[in-house]
């Protein structure tokens, strides 16, 4: 319940709610695109996980952190339609706050953030950082950072400020590649942080806060989904704390890359859990989490455009 919350000093309403769709059938993952107050767009998902015998229900909102990204992924539509600019920390807490108004009519909230939309939150550290202390405000919503993750394609300066601050964030960190050439070819930025830095940081983030760090892993097939590459990633994340996430490519428009079959997928996915490395694979497509996210931006605002 946001009511009697207590309204943070900017107004709530900042980052109006323009268009929202229901995507899943049971409501259970939600798009919403705000239309900033220049006009601008931005996406924040929600998505509602049933509870089973043993966990209980989660719903989940993907943030953004800026209008587009700069960093340019190969893989990544957000990465190849450019940079705007970066979110404001109003502009950041109010997706929270917007999405939990809905939520609450359904007498439901929000349990979970991650940073896992649009832009590369560690390029917009201070409004990033700033956004989950207003979260956490006991005056406001009391939301701890326990239950929020950072997901970032490894600046590592930015990486090991948040551990200086002690701020206990679980981090996501977008790997992709278990070599430096390979990854500098699909992220630019690596060539600045390679790897092994990357892993170093996050791995001492996870031992100063206890926080879990997970590899994110988009599978391209032909590209990184080699069974030595399997065996070179598992050697690298062989850290306490730390879990990969594999995700099969989505594909996108205008790009030649695309997922490996699912029989890949799990014989991938078999070389780390016979290392000892806690691995899942994000297995549905289209409507999960990284689907929704940043991806499916350009497609929505043209037929909400249209149908306006
Ligand atoms: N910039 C941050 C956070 C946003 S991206 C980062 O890169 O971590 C959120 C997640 O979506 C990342 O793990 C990213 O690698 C993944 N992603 C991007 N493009 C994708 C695609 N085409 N298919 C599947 N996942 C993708
Ligand atoms: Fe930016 Fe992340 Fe997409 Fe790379 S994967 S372009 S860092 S949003």
């Amino acid at each position: 319940m946001l009511a009697g919350a207590g309204e943070p000093a900017y107004r709530a309403d900042q980052a109006r709610r323009w268009f929202w769709q229901q995507l899943a059938p049971a409501g259970e993952t939600v798009k919403y695109l705000f239309k900033l107050r220049d006009s601008r767009t931005i996406e924040t998902v929600v998505m509602h996980y049933p509870g089973t015998s043993n966990s209980r229900s989660r719903t989940t909102i993907c943030v953004s952190s800026q209008v587009g990204c700069p960093i340019g992924c190969s893989f990544c539509a957000t990465g190849q339609s450019g940079f705007d600019r970066n979110l404001s920390e109003a502009e950041i807490v109010d997706q929270f706050l917007a999405v939990s108004r809905d939520l609450a009519e359904r007498e439901r909230s929000l349990t979970n953030v991650v940073f896992m939309g649009m832009g590369e939150p560690m390029n917009n550290y201070a409004a990033v950082v700033g956004a989950i202390r207003r979260w956490a405000d006991s005056r406001t919503l009391n939301f701890s950072p326990r239950r929020v993750t950072i997901s970032t394609i490894g600046l590592v300066p930015y990486v090991e400020r948040l551990s200086e601050e002690g701020l206990p964030v679980n981090l996501a960190i977008s790997l992709h590649a278990p070599d430096d050439d390979l990854r500098s070819s699909m992220i630019p930025v690596n060539r600045k942080y390679p790897i092994a830095a990357i892993i170093a940081a996050a791995k001492a983030h996870s031992e100063r806060t206890g926080r879990r760090t997970s590899y994110e892993y988009v599978l391209l097939e032909g590209v990184n989904d080699s069974l030595e590459q399997a065996r070179r990633l598992a050697r690298l994340v062989n850290h306490r704390l730390s879990h990969v996430n594999l995700i099969p490519m989505n594909r996108i428009e205008g790009s030649p890359l695309a997922p490996p079959s699912k029989a890949r997928s799990q014989a991938f996915q078999a070389i780390l859990q016979e290392a000892g490395i806690s691995t899942t694979i994000r297995a549905t497509r289209g409507l999960d989490i990284d689907a929704a996210c940043g991806q499916l931006r350009a497609r929505e605002l043209q037929s909400s455009l249209s149908r306006a």
